[in-house]
């Protein structure tokens, strides 16, 4: 690991500047201001992420290839595989979330375990080789749900239970060792420590003056790659990427992207997401009338998942994101205590954002089960499509803003 002697680092919340002289092994850097995690140095970093991603890949190869949840239905014996959800997704004409099936559950983690066991395996890449794999892993990090999904599945087993019995094989089991051991490699893997062996994270000419923060000194952080630029730079020379002093501009699209997810917001509840059909007769069910039929059923816990991860959270977000936008824009005096608050409601926004897509799993899961020929059957409804659009709009929405915002006007107390 190459680190400086005078090595700092820039809060990419609040943009202070901060001397790191060597995190001790199983340590990590927090910024004294806001909190944030400056720098890990995980023990023996590159092998047990290579290794955690090594089980779990095996894990999803077996996951893949057998049915892992059955259930019996009138009679009948219906097996799902995880590969077949998406596919029966597809035969009902949802390509469009069979697609984002296969990217957030399947194809985004399983390509971030093939980069981390590339990026930590003795292979000797070049620079750039390693800069394109580093800003993949990053890009596609952000839309990663095997844990969500996974969810999902356990969710939908209260609301199959009113269908028929189900049973889960060890393929199931398999999957969800999948889902730990991904999650570990994830954890453990720190894309700085690879960054760093490209290039060094400090391009500032001058001697930094910690405790300032980075706008006074006329630098700033590279988004991508968490690098220390002069402020006049157009480009990254470690990642490539263009990089700006703020994201100002980027707040507008916040905005936009919040009143669009405002307006599918409605259709997404007015329309059904799934379509009953017994003995020929269908009915259409809503988010809400799911949420309704699980209370009256007795499965209080449930309901109250479905109801926090499909109405609550959506609409608190949309609510939230609004509030820091307003927050980094308008508010003049902003004092410490504001700011470590308002950096918290973003970071809340930022981890729950994905978490709303456990209905669209439950619903995936539910269809491609209940299938009995004639007699019985659920399908998707258009609902869904609007509700995993909103999902979407409003994830790209929060990765919009600029968190050194809420921190920019606190800077003249600071000199
Ligand atoms: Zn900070
Ligand atoms: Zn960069």
């Amino acid at each position: 690991m190459v680190f400086d002697k005078q090595h700092y680092a820039l809060c990419s919340h609040c943009d202070l500047v901060i001397e790191l002289t060597n995190v001790g092994m199983g340590h990590k850097a927090i910024c004294p201001r806001c909190h944030t995690t400056l720098a890990k140095n995980n023990i023996q970093m590159k092998l047990r992420a290579s290794m955690y991603a090594i089980c779990s890949l095996i894990m999803i190869i077996i996951a893949c290839g057998f049915i892992f949840i059955d259930i019996r239905l009138v009679g009948n014996f219906n097996g799902v595989s995880v590969l077949d959800i998406p596919q029966i997704l597809y035969v009902d004409k949802y390509s469009y979330i069979s697609a984002l099936f296969i990217f957030f559950v399947l194809v985004f983690p399983v390509l971030n375990l093939l980069i981390i066991i590339l990026l930590c395996s003795k292979l000797t890449l070049t620079k750039y080789r390693k800069r394109d794999f580093l800003i993949v892993y990053e890009k596609f990090q952000h839309w990663c749900m095997p844990e969500i999904f996974l969810t999902g599945v356990l969710v939908s087993f209260v609301k199959l239970m009113s269908y028929g019995n189900i049973g889960v094989t060890g393929t199931f089991w398999a999957f969800c060792l999948f889902v730990f051991f991904y999650i570990k490699a994830t954890v453990i893997f720190t894309p700085e420590t690879i960054w760093n062996e490209i290039l060094t994270n400090n391009f500032a000419s001058n001697t930094l003056k910690t405790g300032k923060t980075g706008i006074s000194q006329h630098l700033k952080l590279c988004t991508c790659c968490q690098a220390i630029l002069p402020a006049h730079y157009a480009k990254c020379p470690r990642c490539k990427q263009k990089s700006e002093l703020r994201g100002r501009s980027k707040i507008q699209w916040t905005i936009a992207l919040l009143v669009t997810s405002l307006i599918i917001y409605i259709p997404a509840n007015v329309f059904g997401i799934m379509i009953t059909v017994v003995f020929g007769s269908s009915s259409s069910s809503t988010i809400m009338d799911g949420v309704i039929y699980m209370w009256q059923a007795g499965d209080i816990p449930v309901a109250l998942v479905i109801f926090t991860a499909s109405v609550v959270i959506p609409i608190l977000k949309i609510i939230s994101l609004s509030w820091l936008c307003y927050f980094a824009l308008a508010v003049k005096h902003k004092n410490k205590h504001d700011c470590l608050k308002m950096k918290k409601l973003y970071n809340a926004v930022e981890f729950i954002g994905k978490w709303s897509m456990i209905d669209i799993f439950v619903v995936s899961v539910v269809c491609s089960l209940v299938r009995s020929q004639q007699m019985m059957g659920v399908y998707p409804d258009i609902g869904v499509t609007f509700f995993a659009t909103v999902v979407i709009i409003t994830m790209i929405a929060s990765q919009k803003f600029d968190p050194r915002l809420i921190w920019d006007h606190t800077d003249k107390k600071i000199k």
